[in-house]
């Protein structure tokens, strides 16, 4: 599957579309989170790492640019790195703060703003799009590697979505 479209009528869905993204997730997976402020790319990362296990807080990355957690995958640890680059003065920082060398090296990445980065962010496997539609979000997928289309395959949607 490369390409999914949903309506997530309030936070449960959002919750549960997290929870569907936790179950699918692979190492070295990179996910684009599009969408306005207020769309719920935090919330919808905040939802994923809590049903992939974290127990704690999940902070937003806004000052940080970057949060680092280790999640279990069938049982082994994987690193993921959750960015907002919403603040990132200019692509050449992405370079400078070292982050590219998070991308492909077995961690999950999970990106907020990756337009901020432009050209110099590697290409994702998973691009999210979120809309405010009515009371709720529309959501849209798209996979752009095999490993994008595999974990979108793998996304057991709950009936609420
Ligand atoms: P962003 O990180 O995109 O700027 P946030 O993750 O901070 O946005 O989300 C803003 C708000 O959107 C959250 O406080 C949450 O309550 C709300 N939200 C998330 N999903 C939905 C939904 N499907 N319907 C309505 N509100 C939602
Ligand atoms: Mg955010």
């Amino acid at each position: 599957m490369r390409h999914w479209k949903d309506y997530l009528k309030d936070e449960a869905g959002t919750q549960a579309l997290g929870a569907a993204l936790a179950r699918a997730l692979a190492p070295g997976l990179s996910i684009h989170l599009h969408g306005d402020l207020g769309a719920g790319k935090t919330f919808l990362t905040r939802a994923l790492l809590h049903a992939a296990g974290h127990p704690g807080r999940v902070k937003s990355p806004t000052y940080t640019l970057v949060e680092p957690y280790t999640i279990r995958l069938g049982g082994q640890p994987v690193e993921l790195m959750h960015f907002d680059l919403y603040r990132m003065g200019s692509p050449e920082e992405f370079i400078e703060a070292g982050f590219r060398e998070h991308f492909g090296a077995g961690k999950i990445c999970v990106v907020e703003w990756p337009e901020q980065a432009g050209g110099l962010l590697p290409s994702a496997d998973i691009e999210v799009f979120l809309t405010a539609a009515g009371d709720g979000r529309a959501v849209e997928l798209r996979a752009h590697s095999d490993l994008g289309a595999s974990c979108l395959e793998k996304l057991h949607l709950s009936p609420n979505l």
